[in-house]
């Protein structure tokens, strides 16, 4: 167990690096909460400024940008994950930062993660690192084919990642990803993927909302279905898992661990995002506190309560254009609850809001139940999943 702090008194001021939607809803989960919240962002009127108290506009490593934000904050958490962790660590000399430089530094390097998964005992998907032609046979020999090979910083929604089904393809595919090094991991022939948003304080307190099922389009979370529909002792196993590694890692904050169920029933980890997860937005309707509560209070010092799920839930991405076009419909459509982020421009691929639907305690229906649930928004999730990227 870790020494525990005392909380942050109310007013105080939590600093949050970056500006996106996880910053918004963190920054109103702090205002809930009776904090102040300040934001570190490169752009002045993003979605995380338009709901905070003060914003610093600067480069994220800009050391007259850090200071200033620094010197204004009490505590300091992230939002995303393309801040350095030697960011972090100068931030570090003024205030405490949650989840710790060290997390993020895991985190942001998939050999970094896939080895402290390994000495953690954390079940996986077969991986070998892939340096140069030599460790890229070797890769295809151990992990098998077909196999990923992954980009091993900055992929995001799929980016960075090519799939190599033939052996023939294999150089091709290595020459195609940059930065080197890369990581090669046996494809998982999944029947689902779950994850779960886990929480820890820093007197040693670990919460787990229950595992949800996401289901993804063209590489971007689409619907996460809350509770996962899979065999209780599956779920049982996941939260043990999230516990594991929220323990290991000395957490304090929220990590969402992202898992595939094989078609065996067996779990193997896919990654983890020490911040507030897109996948844990359905908490924010089905649970009397969400994911952006539970962060802010293990950031705070504050006890965390239990993470209580009361009803089921749908929580359905707005992305792009397309979605946004369907506004009038999802915001007449009783029993939808909308959550937008405040982005000026509805880019192809950007998450503008979501959607949660609520369904009673044990209650979440089947595929058919969830295509009529969505009315308006069913259609990209008729189809079946894409094969290939
Ligand atoms: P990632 O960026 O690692 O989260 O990968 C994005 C998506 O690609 C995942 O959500 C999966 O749908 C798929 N994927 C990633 N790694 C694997 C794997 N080893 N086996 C099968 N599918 C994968």
């Amino acid at each position: 167990m870790t020494s525990s702090h005392s909380p942050l008194k109310p007013n105080a001021v939590i600093g949050i690096v970056g500006g996106g939607q996880l910053g918004r809803m963190s920054a109103i989960a702090a205002a809930r909460l009776g904090f102040r919240t300040h934001i570190l962002t490169t752009e002045a009127n993003g979605p995380a400024a338009q709901v905070s108290h003060a914003v610093t506009c600067g480069k994220y490593d800009d050391p007259t940008a850090l200071d200033a934000f620094a010197s204004a904050v009490d505590v300091v958490t992230f939002e995303f994950e393309n801040i350095s962790a030697d960011a972090l660590d100068l931030l570090a000399k003024h205030c405490p930062v949650h989840p710790s430089g060290h997390i993020l530094r895991i985190s942001q390097d998939r050999l970094a993660e896939k080895t402290f998964f390994a000495s953690a005992g954390i079940p996986l998907a077969p991986w070998h690192a892939v340096t140069d032609e030599k460790t890229l046979h070797e890769a295809a020999e151990k992990v098998g084919l077909p196999l990923i090979l992954k980009t091993t910083r900055n992929g995001y929604d799929g980016k960075g990642q090519r799939r190599v089904h033939h052996i023939h393809d294999l150089e091709e595919a290595f020459n195609a990803l940059a930065p080197h090094p890369l990581v090669a991991e046996g494809m998982v022939d999944f029947a689902c993927e779950i994850s779960v948003m886990v929480v820890r304080s820093a007197d040693g307190t670990v919460r787990c909302f229950d595992p949800a099922l996401n289901r993804h389009w063209n590489g971007i979370l689409d619907l996460t279905l809350a509770p996962a529909p899979i065999d209780p002792s599956i779920a049982a196993q996941a939260v043990k898992l999230a516990t594991t590694i929220a323990e290991k890692l000395e957490l304090v904050g929220i990590l969402g661990v992202e898992m595939f169920v094989d078609r065996t029933g067996n779990l193997l980890v896919n990654e983890m995002a020490p911040r507030p997860h897109n996948s844990g937005h359905w908490t924010m309707n089905a649970c009397p506190q969400d994911q952006f509560d539970m962060h802010i209070r293990a950031v705070a010092g504050l006890p965390l309560p239990h993470a209580v799920r009361h009803s089921d839930a749908i929580m359905k991405n707005l992305v792009g254009p397309e979605d946004m076009a369907l506004l009038p419909q999802i915001m007449a459509s009783q029993g939808f609850i909308p959550h937008l982020y405040g982005k000026a421009e509805a880019r192809v691929g950007r998450k503008m809001g979501h959607v949660n639907i609520l369904f009673p305690y044990g209650a979440l229906p089947g595929n058919l139940g969830i295509q009529d649930a969505l009315g308006p928004l069913a259609t990209k999730t008729a189809a079946p999943e894409p094969e290939e990227d």
